[in-house]
């Protein structure tokens, strides 16, 4: 397959069955974004975003393009904004991971740093501040309409092209922006109203399960932290509020369940998937596989769940999912050293 530029690469992603970790009888299916060109969902997002707003005008040829972002969404954009050539600069808390910034540097983005105490509302503030002193266009994840869009065109028409003919009894996420859940549960609410929507959220930061609501300016940004709001292992899920997209999902009443999910388990079956099915994604498509795996212990003979997994494991090489897995050979890899006579090392 041939094509123009490395943004029609984006979407298109495939559902693979899940063979060793689910239940008897029912089928577990994961639809894995890390086939995407920088391995996430939110490559989806940049290009949505950043073509909405070439088509309205808001952004003009050689703009410079801001987002305030946790690292999948800079990562994304650092590729879109390469390939059609607009300057970007990325804000970003403290203490995400290292080898995401290196990412969005390697792709030629400017990101500046800022401190963990303020979490994801300092980062945001800060994009805004930048936006407004330089007249850069802020592409506003949280917010903008065109990133839940972009998932109604496209992830959601996957979902339905991929079921079609078949029953789809579940459709298990997460949430970061919210921009999946409001893009794909619009589209599901509409043309498959018997499937039943699940969402998963942090264990210890639950705010759509707390049932408060954010306070919010009007332009729908948060005016101050979710006073539910914990710190969580899950980059990229449940900022420090309520996005506006994803409040819009919770008011149109299309979630039919919200499941916490702990760190403990989501680090789990990050690695299950990869040890026992081969699929290799981060820490929110463990904590989403977690979520899937309780509805599968309790969904009825031959159903079909269909479960996101956001992105890739490479990028948490230097976060708790890698925490225990050594450098050095172990008991039983020396043993197999040891049990032939070439190639082992003097210790
Ligand atoms: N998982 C990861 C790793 C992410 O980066 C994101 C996006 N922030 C999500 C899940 C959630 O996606 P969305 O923003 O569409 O809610």
């Amino acid at each position: 397959m041939k094509y123009q530029s490395i943004t029609e690469t984006i979407g298109n992603t495939p559902v693979v069955r899940i063979n060793h970790l689910a239940p008897k009888g029912v089928n577990l299916f994961v639809k894995v974004e890390a086939f995407n060109p920088l391995g996430s969902i939110k490559d989806r997002l940049a290009l949505g975003v950043i073509e909405a707003a070439e088509r309205s005008g808001e952004l003009k040829p050689g703009q410079t393009v801001i987002e305030a972002t946790s690292g999948n969404t800079g990562i994304g954009l650092a590729m879109v904004c390469a390939a059609k050539g607009y300057p970007l600069v990325l804000t970003m808390a403290e203490p995400f991971s290292v080898e995401r910034r290196k990412l969005m540097r390697f792709l030629g983005a400017k990101v500046i740093i800022t401190p963990a105490a303020e979490r994801a509302v300092g980062m945001v503030n800060k994009a805004a501040e930048l936006a407004k002193a330089h007249g850069w266009f802020m592409t506003r994840q949280f917010e903008n309409e065109a990133n839940a869009d972009i998932h109604t065109r496209t992830t959601a028409r996957e979902i339905l092209d991929d079921f079609s003919g078949e029953r789809l009894d579940y459709w298990v996420t997460g949430y970061g922006t919210g921009g999946t859940l409001k893009g794909v549960a619009r589209v599901l609410a509409r043309e498959r109203p018997d499937t039943r929507i699940v969402v998963c959220e942090p264990l210890d930061s639950q705010l759509l399960g707390s049932g408060i609501e954010q306070a919010r300016h009007a332009d729908g940004t948060p005016s101050g932290p979710h006073p539910t709001f914990k710190p969580h292992p899950m980059q990229g899920w449940t900022p420090d509020f309520i996005p506006k997209l994803a409040a819009d999902a919770v008011e149109t009443k299309v979630i039919h369940r919200l499941l916490p999910i702990s760190g403990a388990d989501a680090i789990r079956f990050s690695k299950e998937l990869a040890t026992r099915e081969g699929i290799f994604v981060g820490i929110t498509s463990g904590a989403t596989f977690a979520g899937a795996l309780q509805i599968a212990a309790e969904a009825e003979k031959g159903a079909n769940i269909l479960c996101m997994l956001p992105d890739t494991g490479e990028r948490y090489l230097s976060t708790p999912l890698f925490a225990d897995v050594a450098a050095d050979m172990n008991d039983e890899e020396l043993k197999i050293s040891r049990s032939t006579p070439s190639g082992q090392l003097n210790s």
